[in-house]
């Protein structure tokens, strides 16, 4: 149990100092206000399924359930054979055991995980698997995009740039094709008679719409 509630509080503690340290920096430029949620529901979701893990019935054997859990885990008479628990005082169905650190008989045991203060049996494992799979997803997912990184020998900074670059590329591209599009339509007004200069270019030039340069930035 003791380290159930040091797990709880190292996880507490880092996520608190994690929220101190950065949540000044959300929202800002790269992330939206929604992480500082997300990250809650993230770690929440985790602690919910480590104490669902932790606090689920692993299967006790019981005077009530034994005779369902011997149809269902009958004796081979190789490695299992008619026994016993000398503590519960019941007979042991086939693959179960008397779990010392809990002191009750469990089915289909598998060991006492120390680390999630559980005993590992079939109704544990899938809580177990679900937990271990969030986990993996998301460290495959860090291990990916960090390999990707190395891969093109980028720094996440660069990408970032990289993603701004394209960005104002976008813009520049958009507001050329504008650009195009009102001088065109322009073109066209001055052909319907609209008032034009000596050199019968149109009149109505803003020196500001100056098109293709990108405002200079200190982050770039
Ligand atoms: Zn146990
Ligand atoms: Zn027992």
């Amino acid at each position: 149990m003791a380290i159930l509630i040091i797990y709880l509080a190292i996880l507490g503690g880092t996520y608190y100092s994690i929220a101190k340290s950065s949540f000044s920096y959300i929202p800002s430029y790269y992330l939206s206000g929604v992480h500082r949620y997300t990250s809650l529901l993230a770690v929440g979701i985790g602690v919910l399924l480590f104490l669902l893990t932790s606090f689920s019935d692993p299967g006790t054997v019981k005077a009530e359930n034994v005779s369902q859990y011997f149809s269902a885990y009958p004796y081979n008479n190789v490695i299992y054979s008619e026994k016993e628990c000398s503590t519960c005082k019941i007979p042991k169905p086939a693959r179960s055991k008397h779990c010392s650190i809990c002191d009750r008989c469990v089915v289909c045991f598998d060991h006492h995980c120390g680390w999630m203060w559980l005993l590992a049996t079939y109704n544990t494992q899938i809580l177990l698997m679900v937990f271990l799979a969030i986990v993996s997803l998301l460290l495959a997912g860090f291990f990916s995009y960090h390999a990707k990184l190395c891969l093109t020998n980028t720094t996440t900074n660069e990408t970032f740039k990289w993603q701004e670059y394209i960005s104002w590329q976008g813009k520049i591209n958009e507001a050329k094709a504008s650009a195009a599009a009102l001088k065109a339509s322009i073109n066209g007004m001055s052909t319907e008679g609209k008032p034009q200069k000596a050199n019968g270019e149109p009149s109505f030039e803003n020196p500001q719409w100056k098109i293709g340069e990108a405002p200079v930035r200190d982050t770039m």
